[in-house]
């Protein structure tokens, strides 16, 4: 099983077939060659250096890259790499190791001029302190991508200078992006999931679902450790959920056979048990667990009319649906599932509620 450009992914291990099975870890890859035309890999090989490879030569290895290490100095400057790209560490003064002035950036493989963006680390103590110091930075650059950072133009009219001001993020996955204010807003798939302020004391908070926020404690050493927290808080959250609900006693009954309900059109034996707040775009919800369905202190499951598609909006307590406005009294956080279901209107739950449903994702 060899791979396509796609697959090959920066600080993963591979094993080359035209090197007799050479090990080694991917450090970038390229179009280079003639025109651009070719795909290229360049591998760190355990043995015998760096390399050019192509990647129907390589397969995967499943076991972990090595940390990424700092070359030996040339010219007083060493370099190592991660993420696809290769980092330079040197000393600003140009005159040799003075203390306080290490630094560390990006290198260009284009011959482009660096920009501030490039900029990792600077003023750093010693070589060893600016290395690690970029490679704690560029970790977690790799979980969340952060943008760079955007400054209000002068030539933004007065009137769209609001909109200008917030970061527009199409792309999925954790992106951290600049208001021109000077902080960053985290976002997940295109959601705020938090924010953190840049200057100093650099501070962080989280946005729940339902658009509430929440400092977290302490003070942070740089953007990135604060990025990371919104990121961490959000992921044990998620943990917690889902560890809770395997531990909880519901019940859950069969769908009953009669003409109040649709028949399922979705394989039941997929079905889990969720939070409400972990809904995905696309589960199909087929139960809820209300207290008054409660029998012996055990919940258990009561199916609705038909299946529905869940695509969680933001939730509005003053919408005016009629359904929204059920749980505007609800004290903890309220999440909506979506209109786009057989009844067409909002589906709020509280965000902790237990719903019955069927992964549009499966795991
Ligand atoms: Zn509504």
């Amino acid at each position: 099983m060899t791979m396509t450009y796609d697959e090959v992914q920066p600080d993963t291990r591979v094993i080359c077939h035209s090197r007799g099975g050479l090990k080694g870890t991917v450090l970038r890859k390229f179009m280079g060659g003639k025109d651009k035309a070719e795909q290229l890999v360049y591998i760190a090989f355990d043995e015998g250096g760096p390399a050019h490879n192509t990647p129907e030569q390589l397969s995967p290895i499943n076991e972990p890259a090595p940390e990424p290490k700092l070359s030996r100095a040339y010219k007083g400057s060493s370099s190592f790499w991660i993420g696809g790209h290769e980092y330079e560490v040197f000393n600003t003064t140009g005159v040799g190791d003075v203390r306080g002035y290490w630094a560390c950036i990006r290198r260009s493989h284009d011959g482009t001029a660096h920009t501030n963006e490039a900029y990792i680390v600077s003023g750093a103590d010693s070589r060893k302190a600016a290395f690690e110091l970029a490679l704690e930075k560029l970790k977690v650059r790799k979980i969340v991508k952060i943008l760079p950072r955007r400054y209000m133009q002068v030539t933004v009219p007065k009137d769209e200078r609001d909109d200008y001001a917030y970061p527009s993020v199409r792309v999925d996955g954790w992106v951290a992006a600049w208001h021109t204010d000077g902080y960053v807003i985290v976002f997940e798939n295109g959601r705020e999931r938090g924010m953190v302020w840049a200057d100093r004391p650099i501070e962080a908070k989280i946005i729940g679902r339902d658009g509430r926020e929440h400092a977290i404690d302490g003070e942070f050493r740089h953007l990135e450790a604060g990025v990371l927290a919104v990121y961490v808080h959000h992921m044990k959250a998620r943990v917690r959920r889902a560890v809770d609900v395997e531990l909880l006693p519901v019940i859950v009954t069969e769908l009953p056979d009669d003409e109040d309900h649709a028949p399922l059109l979705v394989d039941p034996a997929a079905a889990r048990v969720v939070r409400a707040a972990d809904v995905a775009d696309g589960d199909t919800v087929l139960a809820s667990f209300p207290d008054y369905g409660k029998r012996e202190g055990m919940l258990r499951s009561d199916y609705f009319n038909d299946q529905y598609e869940a695509h969680p909006m933001p939730y509005d307590p003053t919408h005016g649906c009629g359904s929204c406005a059920t749980m505007a009294d609800h004290e903890g956080e309220v999440v909506n599932l979506g209109d786009d279901n057989p009844w067409e209107v909002c589906d709020p739950h509280a965000a902790d509620a237990l719903l019955l449903v069927v992964p549009a994702r499966r795991i």
